[in-house]
C-alpha cells in the first residue's frame, strides 16, 4: 500500500501514521517526493484497508499497490488458459461461438435452431433452462425438460452445451446435462453459489454483472479457482449507462481483462446490445477487440420468442455476422503464429 500525504501534514500527523502502520505489523518506509512527502507500506498488508488511512488526519489518500486477486492474475499464471470442451478449445487463437436461444422452448425449436447454428458455423450451443426474469410473470424456463432437449440437441449436432444455474438445486441438474455451467450477471455475486460451483467438475462461463467492476469479475472468479476450478472463462454482457436503462458493451473491461488475466474473455454483444441491431456491430467491434469467444442468442421467430426476443438474430443474420466475423479473424490474423490471443 502507498499512502500520500497532504502537504501541510505534521510531525505528529505523520507519526501517527507510522506507529498505526507498525501497530498492524507492517513497516513504514518514508519517501519524498517533489511536492508531497509519501509512505511506502510493506509487510503483509491484507488487513491493511487504504480507507482506514484515509480518514487519518495529514493523509491526502491512500492505495493498495498489491492486488486483492491471485489465482486469475498473470503475474500467478503467465501463458493464456485453453479450456477443452470436446474438440473445442476456449482461449486458443480461434474464437469461439456460442450460439442458440436465450431459453430452450421446445424440442422443435431447439433442434432447428440447433441444425442453423452449426450449419453456419457455431462451435457451443446455448439455451436457457432456468431462466432470471425481472418479472416473475415471465417465462421462468422449461426446467429439467429443458436441460434434456438441450442435451440432446447438442449431441445430434455434436456441439458442446452451456446454460445457466441459478442455485444449489439448478446446479445439481445442470451438472447432469450440460458441459459449461453458467453463472449469470445477476450471480455474478452469489459467493455461496461461486462456493458451490468451485468444487464441481466442469468449466464455469462467469458473466460480469450489469453494475459490476472488472476488478469485482477477477476476485468472483478467485473464489472459483482458490476452490479448485481452473477452468473459469469470463463474459463481458455490458454494464449500466448512467441515467438510462440501456447497457453498454464494455470493450475497455475487455482489453483491461485481457492484460490482467489468463483466463478467457468472451463478450456476449446480444445483452449488451438488447437490440437486434445492435448485435452484429457490437459482435464485430468484440472479435476486433480479441476476445475468445462470442455469445450469440439466435431464434428462428424472434417475435414469438418466450424471452429475449428483441435481441435475437435470425439463422441468416447470425450466417451474415458469422461471414463478417471471420474476415476480421482472417485480416487481423488471429489464427497465426505471430500473434498471441
Ligand atoms: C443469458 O445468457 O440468457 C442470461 C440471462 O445472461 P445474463 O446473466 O448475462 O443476463
Ligand atoms: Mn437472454
Amino acid at each position: 500500500m502507498f499512502i500520500v500525504l497532504k502537504k501541510n501534514c505534521s510531525e505528529r500527523e505523520r507519526q501517527a501514521v507510522e506507529r498505526r502502520i507498525e501497530e498492524m505489523g507492517c513497516n513504514a518506509k518514508p519517501v519524498v517526493g517533489v511536492r508531497n512527502v509519501g509512505i511506502a507500506v510493506t509487510g503483509n498488508e491484507e488487513a491493511l484497508k487504504p480507507e482506514l488511512f484515509e480518514i487519518m488526519p495529514g493523509v491526502l489518500t491512500a492505495f493498495r499497490i498489491t492486488k486483492p486477486y491471485r489465482r486469475v492474475s498473470k503475474d500467478y499464471k503467465p501463458e493464456n488458459t485453453v479450456i477443452n470442451v470436446g474438440d473445442v478449445k476456449i482461449g486458443g487463437r480461434k474464437p469461439v461461438i456460442i450460439a442458440g436461444p436465450c431459453s430452450v422452448e421446445g424440442k422443435g425449436q431447439m433442434m432447428e435452431i440447433a441444425g442453423k447454428v452449426k450449419e453456419h458455423g457455431a462451435h457451443i450451443l446455448r439455451g436457457g433452462a432456468y431462466k432470471p426474469r425481472s418479472s416473475p410473470y415471465s417465462f421462468q424456463g422449461l426446467g429439467e425438460s429443458g436441460l434434456k432437449l438441450l442435451a440432446e440437441a447438442g449431441e445430434k449436432y455434436d456441439m458442446p452445451v452451456v446454460t445457466e444455474a441459478l442455485d444449489s438445486d439448478s446446479l445439481g441438474k445442470v451438472l447432469r446435462y450440460s458441459d459449461i455451467v453458467q453463472i449469470g450477471a445477476r450471480n455474478m455475486k452469489n459467493y455461496s453459489l461461486l462456493k458451490e460451483a468451485a468444487k464441481i467438475d466442469k468449466p464455469v462461463l462467469l458473466k460480469r454483472g450489469m453494475g459490476s467492476t472488472g476488478e469485482e469479475i477477477l476476485l468472483s472468479a478467485e473464489y472459483l479457482l482458490d476452490g479448485g476450478n481452473q477452468r473459469v472463462i469470463l463474459c463481458e454482457r455490458g454494464i449500466k449507462k448512467t441515467g438510462t436503462s440501456k447497457l453498454v458493451l464494455d470493450v475497455n473491461t475487455i482489453s483491461w481483462l485481457k492484460d490482467r488475466t489468463h483466463l478467457p474473455v468472451i463478450a456476449d454483444p446480444s445483452h449488451a446490445g438488447g437490440k437486434r441491431n445492435l448485435v452484429s456491430p457490437l459482435a464485430r467491434a468484440a472479435i476486433a477487440a480479441g476476445v475468445s469467444g462470442l455469445m450469440i442468442e439466435v431464434h428462428r421467430k424472434p417475435m414469438e420468442a418466450l424471452s429475449d426476443g428483441y435481441q435475437a438474430l435470425e439463422p441468416f443474420e447470425f450466417k451474415n455476422l458469422m461471414t463478417e466475423i471471420n474476415k476480421i479473424i482472417e485480416t487481423l490474423g488471429f489464427y497465426s503464429d505471430s500473434r498471441e490471443f
